[in-house]
C-alpha cells in the first residue's frame, strides 16, 4: 500500500512525534514507545508504517453487549441501567493475571481478520436498545482505541448517550486532559499500592495511575475504583491500609471502591481470593471509605447501598439485578433526603 493508500484506509495515531530515521514516538501512555519503522508498542497494536504512527485496531470489535451497568462494575452511575459495552483489542499493560488476555494480547494478524466497524455503525446500534443509557468502552483497554473511543464518544454525546471508560489509567496528562470532558463516568483500576507490583506483574508503573485518578477525580466526571484482591500478590494488610488512606486523603472519603475477587487465569495461578480475605480488606476500607463493594462474590457484605444517616438500603443487589428504590430523582436518600454520591 502506499502511503497515500494507508492515510485514506487507515487511522493515524493522534499523540505522537516524528523523529529522524522514520522513527516515532508515541506519546499516548507512559510507556512512551520508540519505534523504528514497521515497529508495534508495547499495546501491540500501533504500528510504524512508513515513518507515521497508526492505530491498527481501529474500529475493530471484539466483542459487543448489553450489559447492566453494574458489570463494569458501577455502582453509584445510574443504578440498574443497561449500557451497550464495546471491546476491541490490545493493552498498554500486560497484567500475567490478566482476566481478558485472549483479547488484550493480541497477535498481529488478528487485525485482518475482522471486518471494521464505523463509528456510527455502533451507534447505531446503541440506540436501538431502548432501555440503553449509553456506551461503556471496556473488555480490553480502551485507552489503546484512543481515536476511536474520541470519534465514537463524541457521536454518543450529540446523541445524548453517555460515554464510560472501564480503564486501568495509564495514559498520560495530555491524552487524559482531551478525553475527559467526553466521558461521564470511569472505572479504573488500582491494581496495588506498590510499584513493584506494577513492575513485575504489570510491565507498566503506578505513579501514573495516581495521576490519572487525582486528574478524574478533580473533573465532572464520575468515578469508581476497583482492585482485584490476589493472594500472595497485593493482600498484605498493611499495604491495603496505605492506599486506603491514599484515596481518602487524595480523592476523598466518599471514593467508591470495588474489591474483586481474584481466579487464576492467563500466566499467573495462584489460588481463589478466599472470602476471608475479601471481608477483611472490606472491613480495612470502611474505616476511612465508607462506599466499600465487594464482587466476583457473593457474601452478605459489600453488596447493598445504605445511607449512612438513617441507615435505610438506598440501593439494593443480588448479582446483577439491581433497585434504587430508596434514591429519589437527584439521587438523594428517598427517606431521610441525605445528599448521596449516585448519578441517577
Ligand atoms: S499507547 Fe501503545 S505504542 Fe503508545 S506508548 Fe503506550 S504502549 Fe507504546
Amino acid at each position: 500500500m502506499s502511503l497515500v493508500e494507508i492515510r485514506k484506509y487507515m487511522q493515524q495515531a493522534l499523540f505522537y512525534e516524528r523523529l529522524e530515521d522514520m522513527k516515532v514516538k508515541c506519546l499516548l501512555c507512559p510507556h512512551e514507545c520508540l519505534l523504528s519503522e514497521g515497529k508495534i508498542g508495547v499495546c501491540r497494536v500501533r504500528k510504524n508504517i512508513s515513518g507515521e504512527l497508526y492505530a491498527l485496531n481501529d474500529g475493530i470489535i471484539s466483542s459487543a453487549n448489553l450489559d447492566p451497568i453494574e458489570k463494569k462494575p458501577l455502582y453509584h452511575f445510574y443504578p440498574g441501567s443497561l449500557i451497550f459495552s464495546i471491546g476491541s483489542y490490545g493493552c498498554n499493560m500486560h497484567c500475567r493475571f490478566c482476566q481478558n488476555w485472549e483479547i488484550s494480547q493480541p497477535t498481529d494478524n488478528i487485525f485482518s481478520l475482522r471486518p471494521i466497524v464505523p463509528a456510527s455503525e455502533i451507534i447505531k446500534a446503541a440506540l436501538n436498545h431502548k432501555e440503553n443509557i449509553g456506551i461503556a468502552y471496556t473488555y480490553n483497554e480502551p485507552i489503546v482505541s484512543y481515536e476511536y473511543v474520541i470519534k465514537m464518544a463524541t457521536l454518543a454525546k450529540e446523541k445524548g448517550l453517555k460515554n464510560v471508560m472501564v480503564s486501568n489509567g495509564f495514559i498520560n496528562q495530555e491524552p487524559l486532559l482531551r478525553i475527559l470532558p467526553l466521558i461521564d463516568a470511569w472505572n479504573i483500576d488500582l491494581k496495588a499500592f506498590d510499584e513493584s507490583f506494577y513492575k513485575r506483574l504489570t510491565g507498566a508503573q503506578l505513579a501514573p495511575v495516581l495521576e490519572t485518578l487525582k486528574t478524574v477525580r478533580k473533573s465532572k466526571a464520575h468515578l469508581e475504583i476497583t482492585t482485584l484482591v490476589i493472594p500472595n500478590e497485593n493482600d498484605e494488610a498493611s499495604k491495603f491500609k496505605k492506599m486506603v488512606n491514599w484515596l481518602a486523603d487524595e480523592l476523598g472519603e466518599d471514593t467508591i471502591l470495588h474489591l474483586s475477587r481474584y481466579f487464576p487465569r492467563y500466566h499467573h495461578q495462584s489460588t481463589i481470593t478466599p472470602a476471608h480475605k475479601l471481608v477483611e480488606f472490606y472491613n480495612i476500607a470502611r474505616q476511612r471509605l465508607y462506599w466499600t463493594y465487594v464482587g466476583n462474590i457473593e457474601l452478605d457484605i459489600g453488596n447493598n447501598s445504605i445511607c449512612p444517616k438513617c441507615k435505610n438500603i438506598v440501593v439494593w443487589r443480588k448479582g446483577y439485578h439491581t433497585a434504587a428504590k430508596g434514591l429519589d430523582e437527584s439521587g438523594n436518600c428517598r427517606f431521610c433526603k441525605t445528599s448521596l454520591p449516585f448519578v441517577v
